[in-house]
């Protein structure tokens, strides 16, 4: 058994921990987890507490991946609901679909009982409008919402505020690998963008043969690497898993083009390595441990790689 998650994860880690020690499955034990997360308004980049679109809406993206059926289930761009992975895995148990978006989804969670929800945080409200306030004229202002938001998603994304996401990965006490991911996407995204959060693999990959991985920071960069995806299938075609991570990092470091900015690398494998490597975040990015014989989680620093400065 193992669990791997990133420093957000700590209002729920615990209670993934209690769940796979009692043997549950790891999606459920990590939907556990990732609950508390999203219902925790501390943390300021996922569920209620997060941060919203451009149009002050919250919209939340989530996936979840069984790596011993590689059955997937995501959500994107919903609005007013939580828990969202939870919704992420009713859609995984009960439709043939593989991912829901914004009000198919959300029709798709009244349809099952799940509760409308006020998810705009009043802070969250508040720093918003903030923003729009000192980026937009007066004229544009008034006339807001019924402007041109597209020069705006050039300038108004926040990199102190972009960041974060959820992401656990487990091997439960049934050598099963999974991933879940919840977040509330980049702060004033354009409405409906979808980071790599809801996407397999990029934003997240498990099969309990090999292994499962997941990413946090610039989802453009991983929706366009395939990163989680690649990382699996290099550990199966017999690469350690830290190899793995560091080519899925030099595949990041060749973009050239779009918008680039920092990643962060989640792995493990079938024989209960971990990797956690940040690229291009100047910052040290913590993450969280648990394994059989850990008296308590621990709370470590990623490695960073960067090959544009090692070559
Ligand atoms: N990867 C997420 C996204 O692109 C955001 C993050 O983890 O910072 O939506």
């Amino acid at each position: 058994m193992i669990l791997l998650a990133n420093s957000e994860a700590w209002p729920g880690f615990d209670k993934t921990v209690e769940l796979l020690k009692n043997n549950s499955h790891g999606i459920d034990a990590m939907i556990a987890g990732i609950s508390e997360v999203e219902r925790e308004v501390k943390v300021r980049s996922v569920g209620y507490g997060g941060w919203p679109n451009m149009l002050g809406k919250m919209e939340f993206d989530a996936g979840v991946m069984d790596g011993t059926t590689r059955d997937v289930g995501a959500v994107g761009a919903v609005p007013d609901t939580l828990p969202v992975a939870a919704l992420a895995r009713e859609v995984m148990q009960r439709l043939p679909h593989v991912m829901l978006t914004g009000e198919g989804a959300r029709r798709f969670a009244t349809e099952i009982g799940f509760s409308v929800d006020d998810t705009l945080y009043e802070d969250s409200r508040k720093v918003w409008w903030k923003r729009l306030q000192k980026e937009l004229s007066a004229a544009e202002l008034s006339a807001f919402p019924d402007i041109p938001l597209a020069p705006l998603s050039r300038t108004i994304t926040d990199p102190e505020r972009v960041r974060d996401t959820t992401v656990f990965l487990a091997q439960d006490s049934a050598s099963g690998i999974h991933a879940v991911t919840s977040t509330s996407g980049w702060a004033w995204k354009y409405p409906g963008r979808l980071g790599d959060s809801p996407i397999p693999g990029a934003g997240f990959y498990a099969d309990s043969r090999y292994g499962a991985a997941a990413c946090t920071h610039t989802g453009e960069m991983t929706m366009r690497c395939g990163t989680a995806r690649s990382i699996v299938l290099a550990v199966r075609f017999g690469h350690t898993l830290r190899a793995a991570v560091d080519m899925a990092i030099e595949d990041l470091a060749e973009l050239k083009t779009g918008f680039l900015a920092g990643v962060v690398i989640h792995a493990i494998d079938a024989a209960g390595n971990h990797e956690v490597a940040s690229f291009q975040c100047p910052e040290d990015i913590k993450y969280w441990i648990w394994e059989p014989g850990m008296a308590n989680p621990q709370k470590r620093i990623a490695r960073k790689y960067d090959p544009l400065l090692t070559t």
